[in-house]
Order: C-alpha cells, then sequence, then structure tokens
C-alpha cells in the first residue's frame, strides 16, 4: 500500500480523524475556517488485518513494543474542506528501539 491510498482516501480519512484523530493547533492553509486534524496510519507486513487503519498517538508505543518494525504515516486533514496532506512518516518497532539502543551505545563508547 501506497501513500497516495493514504492521501486519496478522503471519506475514511476524515472517518479517521473523527475516531483516531487528534485536533491540532494549525488552522487550515486552504478553507481557514477549521483546525487540522491529526491522523495515524500504521503500515507494515507484520501488521496483517491491521495494516493501513488508522490509531491513536496513544495506542503507538504499545504497537511498538509489540511489533518489530512497522511503518506511521502521519497525515493531517481539514474536516471542512477535506484538504489533506502528509505531515510525516516514521518507523516504529522493536528493531528499531533496539538500533537506536544500539547506536546510543556506540556514542558512549
Ligand atoms: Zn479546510
Amino acid at each position: 500500500m501506497g501513500l497516495y491510498e493514504v492521501c486519496d482516501a478522503s471519506p475514511y480519512l476524515k472517518t479517521a480523524a473523527k475516531y483516531h484523530g487528534e485536533i491540532s493547533d494549525d488552522p487550515c492553509p486552504i478553507c481557514h475556517r477549521d483546525q487540522l486534524w491529526r491522523v495515524h496510519y500504521i503500515y507494515g507486513d507484520e501488521l496483517r488485518h491491521a495494516a493501513g487503519q488508522a490509531r491513536s498517538r496513544t495506542e503507538l508505543p504499545v504497537l511498538a513494543m509489540t511489533y518489530r518494525e512497522f511503518q506511521v504515516f502521519v497525515v493531517e486533514v481539514c474536516l471542512g474542506c477535506d484538504w489533506n496532506h502528509l505531515v510525516e512518516q516514521y518507523r516504529l518497532g522493536r528493531d528499531g528501539l533496539a538500533d537506536r539502543d544500539a547506536a546510543r551505545r556506540e556514542a558512549a563508547e
């Protein structure tokens, strides 16, 4: 599944924002009427049926302990005019944490 699918899923994106999203401090740059909502999507082979689902931000640390590796796409959406865009993309999971620990040990030596 690609990025295009994430950003092209406006009806789903708006529903996801209502159930899993969090409102941001930023007003919509297009319509200036509404605040933007942030939705976190998770992707990864290991997630199986959960791949491509929206999750609340508070669930991410739990998922990061559960799975070895997955991608997080943060999308901002305006419920007023449907405008949306990808804010950031990053990797989470136990493997990522292990990498960071190793990097920290190397830095300390
Ligand atoms: Zn808008």
